[in-house]
């Protein structure tokens, strides 16, 4: 049976957004919440649990595919299982069991990258477009690759981790026990760092001023403000980290010759002069794929975990049934 609706769930270390979606992508009931991230997995999934009964009250349940989920973890997408996950106790949670205990529908999970990826390629920025990248940069840099029309995972799923690209060989350590990766440069905590380096002396006056005048206080968030407020301290930093991921994105270029690249995240989606500045950079530095790229930001926002966990669920449906899309 052709169903109408799936429940799409993006988990994040800070927030859990779920929502109830239609086929062409339309959100017809969105709740959010807190993630009790330190409350162990069970609070976790209990959350989840009264999040997805929240959106799915009144509604027939033979109405709903299935659940898709993002996490914010390396999953073996083959198995369903989670094998890594820094922001969360979930290393090793049989998420989907639990979940699928509890409701019933069928669960399906998947990095939150890869979520955002499959929602701004159905319903967003890369609509039609077959071979794209996509980075977030948010607390953490996450991403997905689409080759060929399809998400890219690897052998098992553990792939597309494009904020743990090795950029600098004797670069800060990175949130994720290695050293200077992509993230360790253009996660918020970095960005919140050279915030707070510049708001600690006299030029860094608008950027202290954000943080309600305490330099100890600034978030990379402050940062971006003051720089959208025309501060030119902020704004220096803002390229500076524009100059990082263009440097970062050569290699993906050269590697893949992908047609577009889609700049996610709360960080990523607040700056353009970010992801013009590195456009910038690629166009000066990557080989002849630089002509074929093209950069723009992503279009669904905070939605596109949440659309793209759904759609995974509806694909999940429709191939479990033998319909195609
Ligand atoms: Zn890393």
């Amino acid at each position: 049976m052709r169903t109408s609706y799936a429940v799409g769930v993006d988990v994040g270390g800070t927030r859990i957004a779920a929502g109830l979606v239609e086929r062409k992508g339309r959100m017809i009931k969105e709740v959010r919440t807190l993630t009790p991230a330190t409350a162990g997995p069970f609070a976790i999934v209990d959350t989840i649990i009264g999040m997805i009964e929240e959106v799915t009250v009144g509604v027939h349940s033979a109405e709903i595919a299935g659940i898709g989920m993002g996490l914010p973890a390396q999953i073996d997408f083959l198995k369903q299982t989670v094998e890594f996950c820094t922001n969360l106790p979930l290393a090793g949670v049989d998420m989907r069991s639990l979940i699928m205990s509890r409701v019933r529908h069928t669960v399906v999970i998947d990095n939150d990258g890869n979520c955002a990826g499959i929602g701004e390629s159905r319903f967003g920025a890369a609509k039609g477009v077959r071979d794209f990248v996509m980075i977030t940069l948010g607390t953490g840099v996450g991403g997905a690759l689409f080759l060929d029309g399809a998400p890219y995972r690897g052998a098992r799923g553990l792939g597309a981790e494009i904020g743990h690209m090795l950029i600098d060989l004797d670069g800060p350590p990175c949130p994720c026990g290695g050293n200077g990766h992509i993230e360790s440069f253009l996660g918020r905590p970095a960005i919140a760092a050279r915030g707070r380096e510049a708001a600690s002396e006299y030029r860094g006056q608008a950027i202290r001023d954000e943080a309600g005048g305490n330099a100890e206080n600034v978030t990379a968030d402050n940062v971006v403000q003051a720089s959208l407020k025309g501060d030119e301290v902020a704004r220096e930093i803002v390229l500076a980290a524009g100059d990082v991921l263009g440097e970062a994105l050569v290699g993906v270029v050269n590697l893949l010759n992908p047609k577009l690249i889609v700049v996610g995240g709360g960080i990523g989606e607040s700056c353009p002069s970010l992801v013009e500045r590195a456009a910038e950079v690629i166009d000066a530095k990557a080989l002849a794929g630089r002509r074929d790229v093209r950069m723009v930001q992503a279009e669904l926002g905070n939605d596109a975990g949440v659309l793209g966990a759904a759609a995974l669920a509806f694909d999940e449906h429709d191939s479990r049934e033998g319909l195609h899309r």
